[in-house]
């Protein structure tokens, strides 16, 4: 009989914990994320795919086409090509492509870039269904901020 009681006051007893539990959190500050309904901001330092920083004055890119960030990947994951035009002093930026696929995000293209003409993105939620999904344009897509 004793131990009938005992298991019903234990009960009791985790009931009343658990709910004090509850309402000491209850008005406390939402601290959890509501992705996706609400996109969160991400650090700093958060590494996202490298992408073209775009110039203050004319938003297009600070690229000179040196070519160092291609030769300096490790991975092979940047294509970069450029051509001359008349009038203009070096070679304008003609493709910039990553294959995101194979890079491990290790930072040694921006640091080689002296003009500062790449950066990591703030890009967290990539999906694709392919392998294809994940080679970016990166001159479009520098464009497309643009506008
Ligand atoms: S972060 Fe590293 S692996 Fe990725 S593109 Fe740059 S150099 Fe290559
Ligand atoms: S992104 Fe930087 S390192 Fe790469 S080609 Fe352009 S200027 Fe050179």
């Amino acid at each position: 009989m004793g131990g009938y009681f005992k298991e019903i006051f234990d009960g009791a007893h985790s009931l009343v914990a658990g709910m004090g539990v509850t309402l000491k959190y209850l008005f406390q500050p939402v601290v959890t994320e509501q992705y996706p309904h609400v996109a969160p901001t991400m650090p700093d330092r958060f590494r996202g795919h490298i992408e073209l920083v775009a110039s203050e004055e004319t938003g297009g890119t600070l690229c000179i086409v040196c070519g160092m960030c291609q030769k300096a990947c490790p991975s092979g994951c940047i294509t970069v090509a450029g051509e001359k035009v008349e009038g203009v002093k070096g070679k304008v930026l003609t493709k910039y492509e990553l294959d995101f696929t194979k890079c491990s995000l290790c930072g040694i293209c921006v640091e080689s870039c002296n003009p500062g003409a790449i950066t990591f993105s703030k890009d967290y939620n990539l999906a694709g269904l392919r392998k294809e999904a994940f080679i970016y344009d990166l001159k479009k897509r520098l464009e497309e901020r643009k506008r």
